[in-house]
């Protein structure tokens, strides 16, 4: 039987469209040079998947194969959250993935400055997808969505509140790759949020 489309265009031909709002928003983050990243980027990555999600997952920045493609999580961490996703049960119309940071950052560090410029853009997106609750994946999106959160060993596999409603944070799907306990960890995780999913949306 063939599962949901997960392919890195999922969400482009679902049947309600996106808002002229949106599709604003995003050809602005398209053409933003607002901080440095702006000019060693070779794609902002702006968001995949519906125009309406139940659940948005919330990473921290692209990646080189990100960059690349214009698209978030289509690495080996992309391929992990789809399966994520999968075991979750949520079909194409119901989540939606985006970062903290538009642009890649050089070498993969985290740029608190970019951050803090870029921030409107996550919080203008939030607004228009208006999902039902968030999940931040690792350190840093926990951090920017919930700063009084425990660190995310703690805090991972449970639904928190935060100033945005409900997140149900999970560590990062690229941590989950480096050693034997993470995955175990990463995996315990994604099935609690499928239990949490199933009986809080
Ligand atoms: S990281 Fe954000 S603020 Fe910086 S250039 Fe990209 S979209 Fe603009």
């Amino acid at each position: 039987m063939n599962g949901p489309d997960r392919s890195p265009a999922a969400g482009v031909g679902d049947s309600a469209p996106f808002s002229e709002s949106w599709e604003r928003l995003s050809a602005e983050i398209r053409a933003c040079r607002l901080c440095p990243l702006g000019a060693t980027r070779t794609h902002a990555v702006v968001y995949r998947g519906s125009p309406s999600p139940r659940l948005v997952f919330v990473g921290e920045a692209p990646g080189a194969a990100e960059d690349r493609a214009g698209l978030p999580f289509v690495g080996r961490s992309g391929s992990r959250l789809n399966a994520a996703i999968d075991v979750v049960g949520l079909s194409t119309r119901e989540f939606g993935i985006l970062n903290v940071l538009k642009c890649r950052p050089p070498g993969n560090r985290f740029d608190r400055a970019a951050a803090r410029t870029c921030r409107p853009y996550l919080r203008r997106q939030l607004a228009l997808l208006r999902p039902r609750a968030l999940v931040p994946l690792g350190a840093v999106a926990l951090r920017e969505l919930a700063p009084e959160a425990p660190r995310i060993l703690l805090a991972a596999g449970r639904p928190l509140g935060s100033p945005d409603g409900p997140i149900f944070p999970l560590i990062h799907p690229a941590a989950a790759l480096r050693s034997r306990a993470l995955r175990d960890r990463w995996e315990r995780d994604v099935v609690a949020l499928r239990d949490w999913v199933q009986v809080a949306l």
